[in-house]
């Protein structure tokens, strides 16, 4: 029969939280697979799934390769653990003459035959079976692996392939992702994600200095993320006002400062009012003038009650690109829809603003009111996983 074995990795060195990640991790399996046809199958303690048709396999594995707190998997035959039986399986196997190596663990020790006994035997089957192949004990090419199981079953496979590692998802809660238009944003939420922390997401547009198609990008990129991070709920918020008043009231070297200050005060409200722990933002040091370690003393200053996290603050653009594309993100981040912080940019903005100085240009302009005001537009759209 053919199965797919799961691996859990990290989650066992949690010790009493182990349960909690289990079964967290198990309904994240089942969510990321509805509407599919299989059967989930835990016995002791390893999982797997089986029942499913099998031209349905490769759509099965790419699921599972984006659930968060899985390792790797395998998909594998299932025979019973009879000595023939796995000879007869092993038989059928074709090296194409390349290097092999078997590897045969024995959890069942009532098996009558040694791992190293058995490992040898099924060496020279497939030596027999594949005349231009031969053993290299080092460096293998193909890796045969034989699983006996305390189900009384064998596990047969040659592949082991590399899933998103992590922690489950809601393992760490949920977070609100300052979520742009941008490549780095979406990262930076696939990357907390991986890190078990659920998301909804905060987007500031500045209608009609943005377009719609800015809008709707955003929204494709929270569906997009939605692959990995399940339902995202998209708080939509007009930044025009606030961005008129700064523009009209304060010095043009400060715009972005007090912009990004008032964008995380409104953030902090979002997270208290939907019981959120955590902010997330692309940011990356250095990247530009407004992510600078004294622009970010800056804008994190307003912020009394919740941390922010920056998982892109050590990575080189490239480096973020590459995860961007492999999840996806890239191809509609680079979309040339302006962004609301590119509305009214100044020529030069201030590289290294204090903390002073931005409350000082904030004397012109009513931030509680601003905020306010903001709150009060909030539009939400819930983005379901497709
Ligand atoms: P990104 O590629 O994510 O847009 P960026 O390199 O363009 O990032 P900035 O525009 O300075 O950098 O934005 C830094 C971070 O601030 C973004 O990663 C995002 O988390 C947040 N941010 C910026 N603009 C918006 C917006 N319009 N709505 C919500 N969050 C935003
Ligand atoms: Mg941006």
């Amino acid at each position: 029969m053919n199965v797919i074995l799961l691996r859990f990795g990290e989650l066992y060195l949690k010790g009493h939280n182990r349960n909690y990640f289990e079964s967290t991790l198990i309904k994240n399996i089942k969510s990321m697979l509805e509407g599919e046809e299989y059967k989930l199958e835990s016995t002791f303690g390893r999982y797997v799934i089986s029942n499913y048709s099998q031209d349905k396999q490769n759509k099965i594995v790419e699921k599972l390769k984006k659930v968060f707190g899985l390792y790797s998997l395998s998909p594998a035959i299932e025979v019973n653990a009879e000595v023939d039986t796995i000879k007869n399986e092993v038989a059928k196997i074709e090296c194409k003459g390349k290097t092999f190596k078997v590897f045969v663990k024995r959890a069942d020790k009532s098996f009558p035959i040694s791992s190293m006994d058995f490992a040898k035997d099924l060496g020279e089957l497939i030596l027999n079976n594949n005349k231009n192949s031969s053993v290299d004990l080092y460096k293998p090419q193909c890796e045969i692996h034989v699983d006996i199981r305390m189900n009384h079953k064998a596990y047969i496979f040659d592949n082991i392939i590399k899933c998103q590692g992590g922690l489950p998802l809601g393992c760490s809660g949920k977070g609100l992702l300052l979520l742009s238009g941008g490549i780095d944003s979406p990262v930076a939420g696939y990357l907390m994600a991986k890190r078990g922390l659920e998301l909804e997401a905060l987007h500031f547009h500045s209608y009609p200095y943005t377009s719609e198609q800015a809008k709707d990008k955003v929204i494709k990129l929270a569906n997009l993320l939605t692959d990995y991070v399940g339902d995202i709920k998209l708080h939509i918020i007009s930044f025009t006002r606030v961005q008129e008043e700064i523009h009209k009231r304060c010095k043009p070297e400060f715009m972005i400062t007090i912009m990004r200050r008032i964008m995380m005060r409104v953030a902090e409200c979002i997270c208290e009012k939907y019981n959120l722990g955590a902010i997330v933002t692309g940011e990356s040091l250095g990247q530009v003038a407004s992510q600078t370690m004294q622009s970010m003393t800056v804008t994190g200053n307003v912020i009394k009650e919740k941390p922010i996290f920056r998982p892109c603050i050590a990575m080189d653009k490239e480096e973020i690109i590459e995860i961007s594309r492999s999840i996806n993100t890239y191809d509609t981040s680079i979309l040339p829809y302006e962004d609301c912080c590119t509305v009214f940019l100044p020529k030069n903005p201030i590289i290294k603003p204090t903390i002073k100085q931005a409350e000082n240009e904030e004397q012109y302009i009513d931030v509680d009111a601003l905020v306010e005001e903001c709150l009060e537009k909030e539009e939400i759209i819930n983005i379901m996983r497709e």
